[in-house]
């Protein structure tokens, strides 16, 4: 089985062509509904008394919504600009709300979890959280600026606490005070994670492990509307490809790793989550297949 933990949100979105206010977003919401192409996925998070109930219906459609909080006080808010190349965000707000004293617990049919994504949320929560599993074989987790502007030594405590570490370029720059991605990925890879995934938005990604690289494309698309959601669902099909093959052998990670990339683009083609819960399994394998065909030579 596969949880996911992280942050259930309402998003403002702002591009240079639209602005999108009260969106259903959060980094789990956007992993959890990509992983959910491949596996049935728990998601534990907390939502406020303003989550709408057509947001509910969604992530009942879509997850196991078992480990779902609903508590006093308001959801997650998250608000973000794209510039004009729609490649780089500024944060304008984020307001933790009841996100921020959560106290989360794994509900008892997600304890033998054998996959566990730690989406982007509070690294000192996700730390605590990954050791309430009995069984975990790989484990994943993400970050944003704002966690590693305000907690960077939990940021780090967390990633010696799991398998894998999926972030993106310019997070994983920042982090580690380097401006060179393989000695990035060192570094982290030193504070205890075995895997390291940079995430490079249009440019793909590149999986690090030992001394082995595996780079690989994004799916070239000639119409971006919103990339928002891409790197969480890149990693929600990464991880929910994995559960669903119950496989940590690295020729499948790196499958899994091409799977990440043909979500990530399914979710940038619309706004929000609007990318990915229109999908049919047939529309990713065959994007999957065009992929493969892509990089073959
Ligand atoms: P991504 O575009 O993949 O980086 O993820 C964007 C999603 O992350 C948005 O839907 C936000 O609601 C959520 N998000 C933004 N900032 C944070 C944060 N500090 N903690 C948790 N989730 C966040």
């Amino acid at each position: 089985m596969l949880t996911v933990f992280g942050s259930v949100a309402i998003d403002t979105i702002r591009t240079p062509s639209r602005v999108i206010k009260n969106a259903l977003g959060g980094a789990a919401t956007f992993a959890a509904i990509s992983a959910s192409f491949f596996t049935k996925p728990g998601l534990i998070a907390i939502v406020g008394h303003d989550f709408p109930r057509k947001y509910q219906n969604v992530l009942n459609e879509f997850v196991d919504v078992t480990g779902v909080v609903h508590a006093n006080g308001k959801t997650f808010r998250y608000d973000g600009s794209y510039d004009s190349t729609l490649s780089l965000r500024t944060t304008n707000k984020t307001e933790l709300n009841v996100l921020k004293d959560f106290r989360p617990a794994v509900p008892e049919k997600y304890r033998k979890s054998e996959f566990v994504y730690l989406a982007n949320n509070d690294p000192a929560q996700n730390a605590h959280i990954i050791k309430e599993f009995d069984k975990v074989k790989f484990s994943m987790c993400d970050t944003i600026d704002f966690w590693i502007s305000t907690k960077r030594s939990d940021v780090i405590k967390m990633m010696g606490e799991v398998d894998s570490v999926v972030i993106n370029d310019e997070e994983a720059k920042m982090l580690t005070k380097t401006h060179n991605l393989i000695k990035a990925a060192r570094k982290i890879m030193e504070w205890g994670t075995k895997y390291v995934i940079i995430k490079k938005g249009e440019h793909g990604s590149l999986l690090f492990y030992d001394d082995i690289v595996f780079p690989s494309p994004a799916f070239s698309l000639e119409n971006i509307v919103d990339p928002t959601g891409a790197g969480d669902s890149f990693a929600g099909g990464m991880i929910g490809y994995l559960s669903s093959k119950n496989s940590t052998k690295l020729s499948t990670i790196k499958e899994a790793v091409v799977y990440g990339n043909v979500m990530g683009s399914f979710a940038v083609e619309r706004y929000g989550i609007h990318g990915l819960i229109g999908l049919s399994k047939s529309n990713i394998q065959n994007r999957f297949k065009r992929y493969r065909k892509m990089v073959h030579f």
